[in-house]
């Protein structure tokens, strides 16, 4: 028998597939959709079978060496996503399928009782290990785990006897790595189904299962989305089908999944990036054996294995987190819409802000739209109050003005709940020096380092880069260095300070790196063994603790002063969410924003609550200057460690493009990219505009062919970025 194999080769893969011979040992285990370990020239690489066949013409054929895929494979449905997967985001077809595989996605159910840790399996030394697998060439087993080892695959140690291993780790080729589990928060209490609300009752029967449309609820903050979500979840499983429901990020999976696995049990699964390979590939198996009917996860969830599917819900649908920004560069909305065609199943957005994009569809009837105006129950929707900062400054109120300090003297008492919110974190965010003028810069990005107290030292937020802190300016040896600029941390030491009593807790990445911490975090404050929390925007979505009445803006300018067309849209939807986190039960609740531009417009249609009139607002902006939805995008960033080598090749991309394209596309650039050096890479943009990808796609997939073998230039090409 032989296979038809894509393999993996190259700075980008080819995506051309070779014939192989299938050895009698893999006989009867090989099938289509599989991953496995192929010779290729004089090296050995990871491929994909996409066909078995039982003639070929081919002569002199290699054997395939081993599968890599264990027992999973990729059903047709899937093998077809996958080709829909490199339409969308012009990756190779070996990329889109390796995407769907659990080793490039994140699992976890929370119901298994784990052990403390997990046994992996590392190779000590590259060179030892090829040599091993060339002189003993009869060690089946044993070469195949050394081969996969070389390929970077997580391995457990249960995964293979201890025939195999323990030779191997005597002639220490290999060692053991164990690595604590991750445990989710469990204490759920058994909440009661509510009675849903008459909106709600309508919002549920307004989705009609067994139909692929699109639907967008539009619901306020506490409007009651998620339970409506979990009524019409509920309904699919009662008639035998299954259900994905994506969730934006890890912070907000703890509590929706503990409202999940109260309501639903183990017939939930969850995915997302805090677990250990072994979970990842155990709750994959267990979708794959259609023993869960639920997956409730992050982005790459929208892949799961999962068969009959019966409805895909994407709650904050708006958020920039669906889009993947390294290749594949995916939107898992697009995902969502072939799988939902593919299965004949509704497909839900839900969003307090939705992006303009899916308004507007929902404005031309391409997307049905459901409207929730009212939150549950008693619950009102805050006061919005604007503070000029530039007034409070004269006050030397640098950091808290008198209207948030008083509201939270006011809280404290109440023994209620506060949380302020200011999207940097470190300490200050320039180190300067006073007489020569030296900024800190990080010399792989050109990004302004930022101070960290708690380890004194200046930190790149890009790439990482690390210096201890000086006491003296490196050029003129002055003990002049100043620092401006405020991050969480220096926010957090300054709350700590003027509220001596309170007891303050920072969320950000942080104090949130290790595996847990930020379930303990939200415990935490559910516990009410905190008064003020405070974060960048992770404390602003989705969590709600019936507790916080009030809400601080510290700095809602960092937002505005993105340089992004999209930047109005979102500080309309960051503020509307953080403010969302307030008066959330029955006790009505407060936000205090702080602002030098008191008379934004955004911000005030953030204070009305006004949704539409910011989208009639941002529309016609973006009607006039041709951005979406009006117009697609395509970024086109072509980069390389050598400044001379990316600014000649932007100009030539730039000149292909000019003459292979006609004037239905809109070409602007290059420009240096808003991250112009990361990394000691430098980056050139090219933006595209358009109405139809058509009058594009074959130049790009020209260039996007040129480059795959420039080993000195890159070109990235983003379809749809969420970012430019
Ligand atoms: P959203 O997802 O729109 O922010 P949620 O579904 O989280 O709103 O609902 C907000 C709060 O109201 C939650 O605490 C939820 O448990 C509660 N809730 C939702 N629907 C009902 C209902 N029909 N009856 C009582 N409480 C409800
Ligand atoms: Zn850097």
């Amino acid at each position: 028998m032989y296979a038809d194999v894509l393999v993996e080769y190259g700075v980008k893969s080819l995506d051309r597939s070779f014939t192989y011979l299938i050895p009698e040992h893999l006989n009867s285990k090989l099938k289509k959709g599989m991953k496995v370990v192929v010779p290729f020239g004089n090296q050995v690489i990871n491929g994909f079978v996409i066909n078995i066949k039982d003639k070929t013409e081919t002569e002199n054929l290699k054997e395939i060496i081993s599968i890599t895929s264990g027992e999973f494979v990729l059903n047709d449905e899937l093998l077809e996503l996958g080709k829909y997967l490199k339409e969308v985001s012009m990756c190779s077809l070996i990329t889109a399928y390796n995407t769907m595989f659990p080793s490039s996605m994140k699992v976890k159910n929370i119901k298994s009782n784990y052990n403390l840790y997990d046994i992996y399996l590392e190779l000590v030394n590259k060179e030892a290990a090829l040599k091993y697998i060339e002189t003993s060439k009869r060690a089946i087993k044993r070469n195949e785990l050394l081969t996969r080892l070389l390929n970077k695959e997580i391995i457990m140690q249960k995964e293979y006897s201890s025939a195999v291993v323990k030779p191997l780790l005597e002639e220490k080729l290999i060692y053991l790595r164990k690595e604590t589990k991750y445990r989710i928060n469990q204490n759920v209490s058994n909440i009661s189904k509510p009675k849903l609300s008459l909106d709600q009752e309508k919002a549920v029967s307004a989705v009609k299962l067994n139909q692929a449309s699109t639907y967008l609820i539009h619901g306020i903050t506490g409007s009651g989305k998620t339970e409506v979500y979990m009524s019409l979840i509920e309904k699919v499983i009662a008639s035998g089908k299954t259900a994905i429901m994506l969730v934006p990020e890890i912070s907000l999976t703890t509590q929706i999944v503990n409202r999940f696995y109260s309501r639903f049990g183990s017939s939930v699964a969850i995915f997302h990036s805090a677990l250990s390979a072994g979970e990842r590939h155990d709750e994959y198996k267990k979708i794959f054996l259609g023993e869960v009917k639920i997956v409730v996860g992050t982005r790459s969830a929208v892949f799961v294995p999962l068969q009959n599917i019966g409805i895909i819900v994407i709650d904050e649908e708006h958020s920039t987190n669906y889009k993947q920004e390294n290749n594949p560069r995916y939107h898992a909305l697009d995902i969502a819409k072939k799988r939902s065609l593919s299965h004949n199943a509704p497909l839900v957005l839900g969003s307090a802000t939705p992006s303009l994009e899916s308004y507007a569809r929902s404005q031309k009837e391409v997307y049905k739209l459901i409207t929730l105006d009212k939150r549950i129950g008693d619950a009102t929707l805050p006061k919005i109050t604007i503070i000029d900062m530039a007034s409070e400054y004269k006050k030397r109120n640098m950091i808290i003005s008198d209207a948030l300090d008083k509201a939270i003297k006011e809280k404290l008492k109440k023994k209620e709940q506060i949380m302020l919110f200011l999207n940097r974190r470190g300490f200050t965010r320039i180190v300067t020096c006073k007489n020569c003028g030296y900024t800190f810069k990080c010399p792989h990005c050109e990004i302004t380092l930022t101070y960290h107290k708690t380890s004194d030292n200046l930190k790149c937020h890009y790439c990482g880069y690390t210096v201890l802190n000086e006491e003296k300016c490196p050029t003129c040896k002055e003990h002049s260095l100043t620092s401006y600029g405020l991050g969480t941390e220096k926010l957090e030491a300054e709350i700590k300070e003027k509220y001596l009593d309170a007891r303050v807790i920072r969320m950000d990445a942080d104090t949130t790196t290790k595996k847990g911490s930020h379930e303990k975090i939200i415990t935490m404050i559910e516990n009410e063994e905190v008064d003020i929390v405070l974060g960048t925007q992770m404390i602003s979505k989705g969590l709600d603790f019936p507790k916080v009445t009030l809400v601080g803006v510290i700095n809602a300018d960092d937002s505005l002063n993105i340089p992004d067309f999209r930047s109005g849209e979102y500080t309309f939807s960051l503020l509307s969410q953080v403010s969302g986190r307030a008066g959330r039960s029955t006790i009505p609740g407060e936000v205090i924003i702080q602002t030098f531009n008191p008379d934004d417009k955004t911000l005030n249609f953030v204070k009305q609550n006004d949704y539409l009139n910011l989208y009639n607002y941002e529309m016609n902006i973006r009607r006039l200057l041709k951005y979406p939805p009006y117009f697609y995008l395509t970024s086109i960033k072509i980069t390389s460690k050598d400044y001379k080598e990316a600014s000649t090749d932007a100009t030539n991309v730039l000149n292909y493009l000019k003459r292979n394209l006609d004037n239905n596309v809109i070409i602007l650039g290059p420009t240096t990219a808003a991250m112009f050096k990361i990394n000691n890479i430098y980056r050139f943009q090219i933006i595209l505009k358009y109405k139809d990808f058509n009058y594009l796609k074959d130049a790009l997939k020209n260039l996007d062919e040129v480059y795959s073998t420039n080993k000195k230039v890159s070109l990235e090409i983003d379809i749809n970025p969420a970012r430019i």
